[in-house]
């Protein structure tokens, strides 16, 4: 069974940058690649970072029922295909998705079994100063993911995890403990227990 990590925090935060580092570091974990509406940035790749899809085809994604989950952020939708969940669980991977916070909250909702982890920035001037030096977006951009962030921060408390992005090697150590704890849970060692035990069965 695969198991399925939630992330989620205000654009900034440092998601993709922890995302990333866990990606490279941990084996056996895919990046759910989802859907949306808003143009590629520098550097992102088709199929890789996103699918870059028209409102048409989003549209028609919907009323054929390929997302777990969609919703509409900063004037782009987004969406989870579930096709990356049968291809986790035909891979034997955990599957790592970053996602918004109404997003995360369709799949509790639906009583999705998840491990879910919000990553916060230090403080709203430190986000600021992060979405300004990453410099992706216009100044009206800017302005609509500092307002959203408002509303990103009020759903902290639906989390089981949260993960302070201040010093980043502290917070990727963190996030590095919550995978591996996660992965050493009884009910996900069986494949391992199995001949340990076996073992002592003389
Ligand atoms: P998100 O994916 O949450 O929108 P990013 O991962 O793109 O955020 O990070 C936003 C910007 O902040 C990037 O330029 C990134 O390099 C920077 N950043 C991320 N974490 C830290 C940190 N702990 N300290 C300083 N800068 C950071
Ligand atoms: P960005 O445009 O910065 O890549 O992403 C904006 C926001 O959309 C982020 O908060 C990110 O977590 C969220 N997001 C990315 N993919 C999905 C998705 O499939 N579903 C939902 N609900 N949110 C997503």
């Amino acid at each position: 069974m695969s198991t399925l990590f939630v992330i989620s925090g205000p654009s900034g935060a440092g998601k993709s940058v922890l995302i990333r580092r866990i990606l490279d570091d941990l084996p056996a974990i895919r990046f759910s690649v989802s859907s949306t509406t808003r143009g590629p940035r520098p550097g992102e790749t088709e199929g890789i970072d996103y699918h870059f899809i028209s409102r048409e085809q989003f549209q028609a994604d919907i009323e054929a029922a390929r997302f777990l989950e969609h919703a509409q952020y900063s004037g782009n939708l987004y969406g989870t295909n579930r096709h990356e969940i049968e291809e986790a669980e035909r891979l034997g991977q955990d599957l790592l998705l970053d996602i918004e916070v109404q997003g995360a909250r369709q799949l509790q909702e639906k009583g999705v079994e998840a491990v879910y982890i919000f990553v916060a920035p230090p403080s709203f001037a430190e986000l600021e100063r992060r979405l300004r030096s990453r410099n992706t977006e216009d100044e009206v951009a800017i302005q609509r993911r500092l307002r959203q962030s408002v509303e990103d921060v009020s759903h902290v408390h639906r989390y089981q995890f949260v993960i302070v992005n201040d010093n980043l090697e502290e917070a990727y150590s963190r996030l590095r403990s919550i995978f591996i704890a996660e992965r050493s849970r009884r009910s996900r060692m069986g494949s391992t227990l199995e001949p340990i035990l076996a073992s002592f069965q003389k």
